[in-house]
């Protein structure tokens, strides 16, 4: 029987180093803000909007939710997040995905400032995650990595079954676990034989899509197990990407909900606060961090 891997205890104390970053800030005159675009009203993207909301306010940041309507059209999308980037009052940017489908996330996300990029979406931050150089990482990617660095398993000399390569979470995931000096399997959609690739690694992270894609009998009793998975469940609950019924083989297993998640939401806002040192150091024309 393994150890489940809950995110409570590093969430909380990301989230204590954040607030009083916010409130330093604040004594200096600085209001801490992040500005989120809402398209559509997807539901599930209007929670999280709404969630955040919630923490920002519990982490002394002031934030501003613009939804527009279904309709929009793309240069209107463009123009909320143009005018954000331009407004020094604004020092982090998110747009919540899916995007209706007649817009181009790619093209609205071009639109943020890279150094007010908190999700980490922007053509300049990608390269930098793959490049390894300075800039505003992804939280999700940053979660899984994090969350086993506080369960003592870091990723050093290991064997990480990587299960995705979705822009979100898989492919920066891969980028920086190589710098984390991890052998790094990625398995998709078409990998032929999932189940040796899992049996065979030391830590397995998984960001599908696919509720219970994951199963106990793929894991040996050594195995890491990080699940960035979220799927919705039909009573409304929310499931990951691995049986929970797992945590009877592996070594250990992050839960969902509580686990990748959990740190996720509170990394996103240590990533705003980053933002605002990148702005200070660029405005004073300091070398990036
Ligand atoms: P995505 O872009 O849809 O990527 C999904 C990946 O899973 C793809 O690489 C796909 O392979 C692979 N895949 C699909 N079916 C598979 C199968 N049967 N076996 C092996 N691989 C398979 O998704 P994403 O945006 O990266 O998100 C991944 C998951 O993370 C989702 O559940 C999402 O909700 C969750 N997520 C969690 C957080 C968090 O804070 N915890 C944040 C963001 C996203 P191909 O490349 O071959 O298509």
């Amino acid at each position: 029987m393994g150890i489940w891997m809950h995110a409570k205890e590093a969430a909380d104390r990301v989230r204590e180093e954040v607030a009083a970053e916010a409130a330093a800030l604040r004594a200096e005159g600085i209001v801490p803000k992040v500005a989120v675009l809402l398209v559509g009203g997807d539901p599930a993207s209007a929670y999280y909007a709404e969630s955040k909301r919630k923490i920002a306010a519990r982490l002394g940041v002031e934030y501003e939710l613009r939804a527009l309507p279904r309709t929009a059209t793309e240069e209107q999308a463009i123009a909320v997040v143009a005018a954000w980037s331009r407004d020094p009052a604004v020092h982090g940017i998110m747009v919540e995905l899916p995007l209706p489908s007649h817009l181009s996330a790619s093209k609205v996300s071009a639109a943020i400032d890279p150094l007010k990029d908190v999700d980490g979406v922007t053509p300049a931050n990608k390269l930098a995650v793959v490049a390894g150089e300075p800039g505003l990482y992804p939280a999700t990617p940053q979660s899984c990595i994090r969350l086993l660095h506080a369960y003592g398993h870091s990723p050093e000399g290991k064997h990480v079954a990587l299960v995705g390569r979705g822009q979100t979470v898989g492919l920066p995931l891969f980028h920086m676990l190589q710098r984390e000096q991890a052998t790094v399997t990625v398995c998709h959609s078409r990998t032929a034989d999932l189940r040796r690739h899992v049996a065979a690694a030391d830590i397995v992270i998984a960001a599908v899509g696919r509720a219970g894609l994951l199963t106990k009998d793929m894991f040996r009793s050594g195995s890491v197990v990080v699940d960035a998975g979220i799927n919705e469940t039909p009573d409304g609950g929310i499931a990951g990407d691995v049986a929970p019924d797992a945590i009877e083989t592996a070594a250990a297993v992050s839960p969902v909900p509580g686990g990748v998640g959990t740190l996720t939401t509170a990394l996103l806002f240590a990533n705003a606060m980053k933002a605002i040192r990148l702005q200070r150091q660029a405005a004073k024309g300091e070398k990036r961090e």
